[in-house]
């Protein structure tokens, strides 16, 4: 069965190439029936933090990517990486390499003279450790394979080859007994169980060694897949510049539906035909490795709040209600009541037409809870100027008689336009501008019904004064 994991270094937040492959991981678990595991890589014990172990596993939870099993962490795993590393030892696949750093530092220094490629020259790989002197320090470090080459079928990158002599005898144990971040992640992945190894192809590289330690040990080898990195629109690798965010970010402060960022994170670099609408549950049934493309995605924000939109339109009213609240609350400076929140529900079905994040979705209802007399935007001003004014005083006047329901409301709006021989928008616009202090908002007869007969009347009343 398939086992896949993600296996972030918590030094930052979660940020959107970690989401993705996070997500690529739990799709293939998910569509192959396999187990998903998460693995917090904490062995940088000056980088590591648990505000961010929290971000990552708080973003993985709003995104839906639930683990299997407990999650791991790789620092209390030392004693065992240690374990293989003596392992290696006692087989002769591994040695001890006394060098000291000034001698390690003399022989770059001389290679890079030389301007040859800075190696380890293997210098302890047949000596007699009892020629070193007695209690020095020494790293254990990997008999590499000298000859040959070593391949590596990756689902992504296809074929990928490099030349053994290139890999030196990397370290496996420092010399104070502490594991390297190649053979932990080779030991975890080998006792969790792992089959599928899919990542960023900045680690690509790193394949090649960890492969080496893999055939010493004579484990079974994982499948690989290098995702290319997320690039931003410009072409270039993506990075703060391009004000890259934490999964956060896209949820408190762009206002982000999950299932839109899920949906988005997933177009980037991988497709299926021209699908782009892929709800969760269509990703785990189509979802296949071999479908990530080769070269690298550009973000798009377009697409972005294309789908956020999409996703918000679909969204159940009581949870946009729920979600919307925080951001009101941050532009009217104050909680909305209990009263008003229903208003925001009864409301939602209208005011989410046209948002693309909850901000913008947010902000368009503002208009149901600000106090008389409004504050009315210039544009919305000058549309209540000249032949708005009279336009607007005629429909206060019918809209005073009317019924409040949608079919009265029509009726009167329309015949005080009929009378003035104007089409409905002309007087619609002045209405609008004195309901909402705004040019753009729901429907009109909506806005009526929203506010009420009263509060309607009232606003109309502040601007004909
Ligand atoms: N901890 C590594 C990172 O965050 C990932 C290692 C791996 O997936 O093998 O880049």
């Amino acid at each position: 069965p398939v086992v896949t994991r993600f296996a972030p270094s918590p030094t930052g937040f979660l940020h959107i190439g970690g989401a993705r492959t996070a997500l690529f991981n739990w799709l293939w678990a998910r569509h192959t029936g396999g187990r998903f595991l998460l693995r917090i890589e904490d062995t940088d014990r000056t980088r590591s933090t648990q505000a961010a172990i929290d971000a990552i596993l708080d973003g993985m939870r709003w995104l839906g990517l639930d683990w299997d099993g407990e999650a791991v962490f790789q620092f209390a795993r030392a004693a065992r990486h240690a374990e293989v590393a003596d392992q290696l030892l006692a087989q002769g696949r591994a040695y001890k390499c006394f060098a000291t750093a000034e001698e390690l530092e003399a022989m770059r220094a001389e290679q890079r003279a030389r301007k040859l490629p800075l190696r380890y020259d293997g210098r302890w790989r047949d000596r007699d450790p009892a020629e070193a002197p007695a209690g020095a320090p020494y790293v254990v470090r990997l008999r590499a394979e000298t000859e040959g080459e070593t391949t590596l079928e990756d689902v992504v990158q296809g074929r990928v080859t490099v030349r053994n002599a290139e890999l030196d005898d990397m370290v496996l144990l420092r010399s104070d007994g502490t594991p390297t971040y190649m053979l932990a992640v080779v030991v975890d992945d080998h006792d969790m169980g792992v089959t599928h190894v899919v990542r960023g192809d900045d680690h690509l590289n790193n394949a090649f060694r960890q492969l080496g330690i893999i055939r010493a040990m004579g484990w079974e080898e994982p499948v690989y897949g290098h995702v290319p990195l997320i690039h931003g629109p410009d072409g270039a690798k993506l990075s703060k510049r391009h004000g890259a965010l934490g999964v956060e970010a896209y949820r408190d402060e762009l206002g982000i539906l999950p299932e839109a960022l899920g949906n988005y994170l997933l177009r980037l670099g991988w497709g299926h035909g021209d699908e782009e609408i892929l709800p969760r549950e269509r990703a785990i049934e189509i979802f296949d490795l071999r479908d990530i493309g080769r070269s690298p995605a550009r973000t798009d924000t377009k697409k972005l709040e294309n789908l956020n939109g999409h996703y918000i339109r679909a969204a159940d009213d009581a949870r946009l209600t729920g979600l919307v609240a925080p951001f009101l609350a941050e532009m009217l400076g104050r909680e909305a009541t209990a009263d008003e929140r229903a208003l925001l529900q009864r409301g939602m079905a209208v005011l989410k037409v046209r948002a693309k994040d909850l901000r913008e979705l947010a902000d368009g209802a503002t208009f149901l809870f600000r106090a008389r007399p409004l504050d009315i935007e210039p544009r919305a001003q000058a549309l209540l100027e000249g032949a708005g004014a009279t336009l607007l005083a005629d429909a206060a006047r019918a809209l005073e008689t009317a019924d409040w329901t949608a079919e009265a409301l029509d009726a009167a709006v329309r015949s005080v336009a009929e009378a003035a021989g104007v089409g409905l928008g002309k007087v619609a616009q002045p209405l609008r501008a004195a309901l909402t202090g705004r040019t753009t908002s729901p429907g009109i007869f909506d806005v009526l019904l929203l506010l009420g007969r009263d509060e309607s009347l009232a606003r109309l009343a502040d601007q004909l004064r």
